[in-house]
């Protein structure tokens, strides 16, 4: 990017030595030209470092997500249930079981409530990896 930049200041430097510009049309479009690229040389400098910091912010985003995913997997107690009334399985956090406030656990699906947390309701814990299904499967059975 440098070195676009080096080069149209060349040119510069180049057509004023020569004189290009005195006088006739030609020489006054390619210094014209020569501007225009200075310009755009100079948008093309500012654009790059902009991106180097957006490029870190992203990839900073990227390992906190990383993190964050990794710890949910790892901490999460999950509860999974069906819906009675529609058969759709959802699961959820097991710390709402511990909530000291009443929660209604709301079907997606049909609306209806699958779950209380007053202690009317049957529940089996499971870890995360379970309930996610088969994700991490990666399809070569080893018989042992
Ligand atoms: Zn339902």
């Amino acid at each position: 990017m440098r070195d676009i930049s080096e080069k149209v200041s060349y040119l510069q430097g180049l057509s004023e030595g020569l004189n290009i510009s005195d006088g006739n049309p030609q020489g006054k479009i390619i210094s014209g030209i020569l501007g225009v690229l200075d310009d755009v040389s100079g948008i093309l400098v500012d654009m790059r470092s902009e991106f180097n910091i957006v490029k870190d912010y992203i990839e900073s985003i990227d390992d906190d997500l990383f993190e964050l995913e990794e710890n949910f997997k790892q901490n999460t107690d999950v509860i999974e249930l069906r819906c009675d009334n529609c058969g759709e399985e959802l699961c959820f956090d097991a710390d709402l079981i511990e909530d000291d406030d009443v929660i209604e656990i709301i079907c997606p699906r049909c609306n209806e409530v699958v779950f209380i947390n007053d202690g009317s309701f049957d529940y089996e814990y499971s870890d995360y990896d379970d309930a996610i299904g088969d994700e991490h499967d990666n399809g070569m059975n080893v018989d042992s």
